[in-house]
C-alpha cells in the first residue's frame, strides 16, 4: 500500500499562513516525527478518512475521547437534537443535573461535580480549589505528567535542587514556578523529600494515577497507596488527574480500578464524548468551597453547554449500561500486546510494551519504562521510522513517542490483526 498525502500537505501549507504552525495544538504538527500532518475529512467507527482519500485505522481517537469509535450514533444524534433547540443559554438546564447525577453515581468518593470546557481548565481549577480549601500555596506534580497548559503545570525540575521548579515555557513567571514542586513518578522517596523540605506549605499532590503522557506508565504496586498515606499524614489533598483515565479504565476510573480514594478528581476527554468538556469533582465539603456557595472563584460562559452535556450524557449512559465494555477493551488491548511482542521479538527489535486497560505504548527502549527519564531513553529515530512506516500501511498512531495508543470498542479483531501484521512488516526493515 502506498499512501499519497498531497492534499494534506497543501492544506497544511495554507493553514501555516494564518494559524501558528498550522495547528491549534502543537503535537498535531508532526514536529517530533517530521513530515506534515494529515488533514482528516471524516471518521466513522475505527477509521479515519483523510483529505487525500486514504482510509486509516485510528489509534489516537482524538487523544482519548472516542472510546466507542468515531461518530458513535447515540452521541451524534443527541447533539443534533439538542442543537435544534438552541446552542447556548448561559442559564441552568436540566441536562446538567442529569449528567452530574450519572457521573456522581459512577465514580467513587465524589458528591458534587463542576463542568468546565477542557481538561486544562479542570486541573487548573482543581489546584485553585485545593489551595483555597487548605489555605496553602505549593503543589507537587510529577515529572512527565501532563495536566494541561495552565502556568502552574508548565514547570520542570529546577537545576540541581529538587525542591524548586523552573518555568519550561517563556511567559510562565518565576513567581508561579516557585510554588510547583517536581517529584519523580513511581518514586515515593522523592515525594517524602519534598514534603519534608516544605512542611506545612503543600496544598495538594496532583498525579495521573496511570500516566499516559510519557507513554503509558502504570503506577508500581503500592505507589498510589503510599501517596495516599503521605497525604493523610501531612494534611495534603490528593488530586487524581483522570482526564485520560476517567471513564476509560473503568466506570469509576482508577479509584475503582485500584480501590483507592482521591480527594479531588479531574475529568476531560471521554466525559465529553468528543465535545469540549472537562470537569472536576470531590466530596461535598470540598466542592462547597467553590463559588457561589464558597469563596473560591471559578466560572465559564459556555460551561455546561447543552450540546456538550448531551454528548457527554449519551456517552456516559452507554458506558454505564454496558457491563462488558471495559473487559472487552482490555481484551483487545491484551491481544495487541501479545501480537506486538511476538512480531517484535521475531524481528529482534529491542522494545518495552506498557499496558493498562485500553491504554498501551510501545517504547524502543531496553530498560523498563517507569518514569519520564526511562521513557525519554527510548530511541526516537527508531520511533520516527516506525511512525512513518505504520502510516504507509494505513495505521495512524500518535506522532510522538511520548503518547499512549487508545483502543476503542469499534476496532475489530481483523483490524487488530492488520495492525500486528503492519508492525511485523514495518519493523522487519529496521
Ligand atoms: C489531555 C490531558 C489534559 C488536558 O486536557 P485538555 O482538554 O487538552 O486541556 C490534562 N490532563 C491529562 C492527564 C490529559 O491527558
Amino acid at each position: 500500500m502506498f499512501m499519497n498525502y498531497k492534499r494534506s500537505s497543501a492544506l497544511f501549507a495554507q493553514a501555516e499562513k494564518v494559524i501558528p504552525g498550522g495547528v491549534n495544538s502543537p503535537v498535531r504538527a508532526f514536529k517530533a516525527v517530521g513530515g506534515t500532518p494529515i488533514f482528516v475529512k471524516e471518521a466513522k467507527g475505527a477509521y479515519l478518512y483523510d483529505e487525500d482519500g486514504n482510509k486509516l485505522i485510528d489509534y489516537i481517537n482524538s487523544w482519548g475521547p472516542m472510546i466507542l469509535g468515531h461518530a458513535y450514533e447515540p452521541v451524534v444524534n443527541a447533539v443534533i437534537e439538542k442543537a435544534k433547540k438552541g446552542t447556548s443559554f448561559g442559564m441552568p438546564t436540566e441536562i446538567e443535573t442529569e449528567i452530574a447525577e450519572l457521573a456522581v453515581s459512577m465514580v467513587p468518593n465524589i458528591d458534587k461535580i463542576r463542568f468546565v470546557n477542557s481538561g486544562t481548565e479542570a486541573c487548573m481549577s482543581a489546584i485553585r480549589l485545593a489551595r483555597g480549601y487548605t489555605g496553602k500555596d505549593k503543589i507537587v506534580k510529577f515529572a512527565g505528567c501532563y495536566h494541561g497548559h495552565s502556568d502552574s503545570f508548565l514547570i520542570q525540575a529546577g537545576s540541581g535542587a529538587v525542591t524548586f521548579g523552573s518555568p519550561n515555557s517563556p511567559g510562565v513567571t518565576q513567581g508561579t514556578a516557585k510554588d510547583t514542586l517536581l517529584a519523580k513518578y513511581n518514586d515515593i522517596e522523592s515525594v517524602k523529600a519534598l514534603l519534608e523540605a516544605n512542611k506545612g506549605e503543600i496544598a495538594c499532590i496532583i498525579i495521573e494515577p496511570v500516566a499516559g503522557n510519557m507513554g503509558c506508565i502504570p503506577p508500581k504496586d503500592g505507589f498510589l497507596q503510599a501517596l495516599r498515606n503521605l497525604c493523610d499524614i501531612n494534611n495534603v489533598l490528593l488530586i487524581f488527574d483522570e482526564v485520560m483515565t476517567g471513564f476509560r479504565l473503568a466506570k469509576g476510573g482508577t479509584q475503582e480500578l485500584f480501590n483507592l480514594k482521591a480527594d479531588i478528581v479531574c475529568f476531560g476527554k471521554v466525559i465529553g464524548g468528543g465535545l469540549p468538556v472537562g470537569a472536576f469533582a470531590a466530596r461535598e465539603e470540598i466542592m462547597n468551597y467553590l463559588a457561589p456557595v464558597g469563596p473560591v472563584y471559578q466560572a465559564g460562559t459556555l460551561s455546561g453547554n447543552p450540546l456538550a452535556m448531551a454528548a457527554g450524557l449519551a456517552m456516559l449512559k452507554t458506558l454505564n449500561n454496558d457491563s462488558e465494555l471495559f473487559n472487552r477493551l482490555a481484551e483487545k488491548t491484551a491481544y495487541l500486546h501479545e501480537g506486538f511482542t511476538k512480531v517484535l521479538n521475531e524481528n529482534n527489535i529491542t522494545h518495552t510494551i506498557n499496558r493498562v486497560g485500553s491504554m498501551i505504548s510501545i517504547h524502543f527502549a531496553e530498560e523498563p519504562v517507569v518514569d519520564f527519564e526511562t521513557s525519554a531513553k527510548g530511541n526516537n529515530e527508531t520511533f520516527k521510522k516506525f511512525f512513518h512506516g505504520m502510516l504507509q500501511e494505513g495505521i495512524y498512531i500518535a506522532p510522538s513517542a511520548f503518547e499512549t495508543w487508545f483502543i476503542t470498542d469499534a476496532l475489530s479483531y481483523e483490524d487488530l490483526n492488520t495492525t500486528i501484521a503492519a508492525v511485523k512488516k514495518v519493523t522487519s526493515k529496521f
